[in-house]
């Protein structure tokens, strides 16, 4: 089960397509609802849980945020891919830090902080601790430093 229609609950395969049960092809408000109610918003017990209760003849009303993602997520202004570091990329990010600067790290855990897997917490690992080491490097060199 992959998505569930909004008004009878059928199993589809896809969210925005047209129910083969009631024949609802989701518009206007309804794709935002419709994505909600699919394996892209929601795990296999949650889905089961809003197909149960569309079928008991439940509105389904999520919260006003959940709405307010799945909007985004159709406007394509949110990624809610899984996303974590390879090896590479982290040993990348953490090179960019020190020769560079840590706010690049800064930048990265912002842009990735609302996707699920480890990404932001890499991120956070990889930044925060260079971070610290530069801020002390230079209160050393300007107590102890030359001039
Ligand atoms: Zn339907």
């Amino acid at each position: 089960m992959t998505a569930v229609c909004i008004r009878c609950g059928v199993e589809k395969e896809l969210a925005l397509t047209r129910c083969p049960g009631c024949g609802l092809v989701p518009a206007g408000d309804d794709r935002a609802l419709s994505v909600l109610a699919s394996r892209r918003m929601l795990g296999e017990a949650e889905l089961a849980e809003v197909r149960r209760r569309i079928r008991t003849g439940e509105p389904f009303r999520p919260a006003r945020a959940r709405l307010a993602l799945a909007t985004a997520v159709l406007a394509g202004s949110a990624n809610i891919e899984p996303f974590a570091f390879t090896r590479a990329s982290a040993v990348s990010l953490l090179l960019a830090n020190v020769l560079l600067t840590p706010a690049l790290g800064f930048a990265v855990w912002f842009g990735v902080r609302h996707r699920p897997g480890l990404g932001a917490r890499q991120a956070l690992w990889l930044t925060v601790p260079v971070a610290g080491l530069l801020a002390v490097g230079r209160v050393v060199i300007w107590k102890f430093g030359p001039g």
